[in-house]
């Protein structure tokens, strides 16, 4: 296990760059928090989950396993408010949950469609939990914060009482001598001037859908949700808790709280988050017109693959300026990998071969390159870096193949190096032949072996062709169709 190599990550915490030391060697466990579904991710919310899937697949390429919990939060005052907006006043409890379960039903698939859309794979995560299948988890939380004078109720909902907790502030780097301390706040979102005791249960309005608690029917606060839902699925002690920087105060400040108020010990070694994204130079917003989902960008015709390239091609700790310009250029960088990867898998032109002298050593840029990439990604995931390596190569092999061709041997070990750097990045994938192309190429087989009067091949290709589903048409003049039977 000692020879996987060491990732370092910037620690929001310490403010400073630090090397990953999973508390189980070779297995590193990551908390991300998910989406609250109550509408479509916009580009901002996918930028995180985009760092979110470069840090996972680094460490999974890199050699580690990696126990990934991603929460989805189909429970706060928004989908409440949302979801309940048709229902009459008298609407029993049970329309209540259902109105709520299809709202959060609806815009999760739509979540997960477009996660898959931009590769980051829902099979890669090992716990996906929603907030509502843990609401037992979370009341008995506050429960013990509350035995250890941590937590107050007040007409029917629970607070957190923050002077209790000495080292409240830390992530955020609050300065608490000269903080004004407010009563309690009842929303989940404030800022960091307004610091107040924050809400754990919030008791239920007239017509809300509730749960049963100690303190008489209500919901559970966001924050809550998280640290119930990670101490319970990876643990008292985890490697990487992340987000973007929006989340580090209140959300994981309050966190840390919740968490290490009822541990009494550390709860998370690293705390890494990703910047925002602007849009043009400004604040994505509703109101300016510069808002976006990927369903937007696809109307315009984007590939989504180009949206990933596009963030990934950015440092996760720098504010990205998204515009459609440079949403083109990824484009055509992408475009560039791609073609140079066809070049590879094709044998070289015999026209290729010269006898120019001052020839480069293929596999010497090569180890260049593979050193270059994983120092720049295991160094905080420098990603443009490591892109930049990949482009180093590819003008170097282009050059020295135009004058002298490299070999089949040379030109696999460049593809194995593309290979390990797409298993990454998603965006150059040795391209599977479509259906149409596989039937036809059988039928080819079929044709050439009719031909040389081999019958038991022509009979095997035709039986692989019947496996497959396609029956064939043959015609008058000897050409054959074929459909899907
Ligand atoms: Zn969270």
């Amino acid at each position: 296990m000692n020879t996987l190599p060491s990732v370092h990550l910037f620690n929001t915490l310490s403010r400073k760059v630090e090397p990953v030391l999973p508390i189980t060697p070779g297995i590193v466990t990551l908390y991300t928090c998910g989406p609250t579904v109550y509408n479509y991710a916009h580009i901002g919310n996918l930028r995180t989950f985009l760092f979110q899937d470069l840090l996972k697949r680094t460490f999974q390429v890199a050699g580690y396993e990696v126990k990934h919990c991603m929460n989805i939060t189909d429970v706060d005052d928004k989908i409440i408010r949302d979801s309940q907006k048709d229902l009459p006043a008298e609407a029993p409890s049970e329309a209540r949950h259902a109105a709520m379960r299809a709202l959060t039903d609806k815009y999760t698939k739509a979540f997960f469609d477009d996660l898959e859309a931009v590769k980051i794979h829902q099979d890669s995560f090992t716990y996906l939990p929603r907030a509502t299948d843990y609401i037992p988890q979370m009341i008995d939380l506050i429960q013990r914060l509350a035995a250890k004078g941590l937590a107050y109720p007040r007409e029917g909902s629970v607070y957190y009482r923050i002077a209790g907790l000495p080292n409240y502030g830390c992530l955020a780097h609050l300065d608490r001598e000269g903080m004004r301390v407010g009563a309690s706040v009842d929303a989940d979102e404030y800022e960091r001037d307004a610091i107040a005791d924050f809400v754990l249960w919030k008791a239920a309005k007239p017509g809300e859908p509730s749960w049963e608690s100690p303190w008489g029917p209500g919901h559970p606060g966001w924050h809550i949700e998280c640290s119930a839902m990670g101490m319970e699925l990876l643990g008292e002690r985890m490697d990487i808790h992340s987000g973007g920087v929006d989340l580090i105060f209140p959300h994981h400040e309050n966190e840390i709280a919740q968490s290490e108020g009822c541990l009494d010990h550390p709860w998370v070694n690293l705390w890494v988050h990703g910047e925002f994204l602007l849009v043009e130079g400004e604040k994505m917003s509703k109101s300016l017109g510069n808002f976006y989902t990927l369903r937007d960008l696809q109307k315009k015709g984007f590939d989504p693959l180009t949206f990933r390239f596009a963030i990934q091609s950015n440092h996760y700790r720098r504010l990205y300026n998204f515009s459609f310009a440079g949403l083109r250029a990824a484009e055509n960088a992408l475009k560039r990998i791609r073609i140079f990867r066809k070049r590879m898998e094709k044998d070289a032109a015999p026209a290729g071969q010269g006898t120019w002298k001052e020839a480069i050593d293929p596999s010497k840029r090569l180890e260049a390159a593979q050193e270059a990439f994983w120092d720049a990604l295991l160094d905080d995931l420098n990603a443009p870096e490591a892109l930049a390596a990949i482009f180093t190569l590819i003008s170097d092999v282009n050059a020295q193949d135009d004058r002298i061709a490299l070999t089949r041997e040379e030109r696999d070990a460049v593809l194995t190096f593309l290979d390990m750097t797409n298993q990454i990045f998603a965006g150059w994938p040795k391209e599977e032949a479509t259906i149409d192309q596989e039937v036809e190429a059988l039928i080819e087989q079929r044709r050439a072996a009719k031909a040389a009067k081999n019958w038991p091949e022509a009979d095997r290709v035709r039986d692989e062709l019947k496996a497959m589903g396609i029956v064939l048409e043959d015609r008058k003049d000897g050409t054959v169709g074929w459909r899907k039977g």
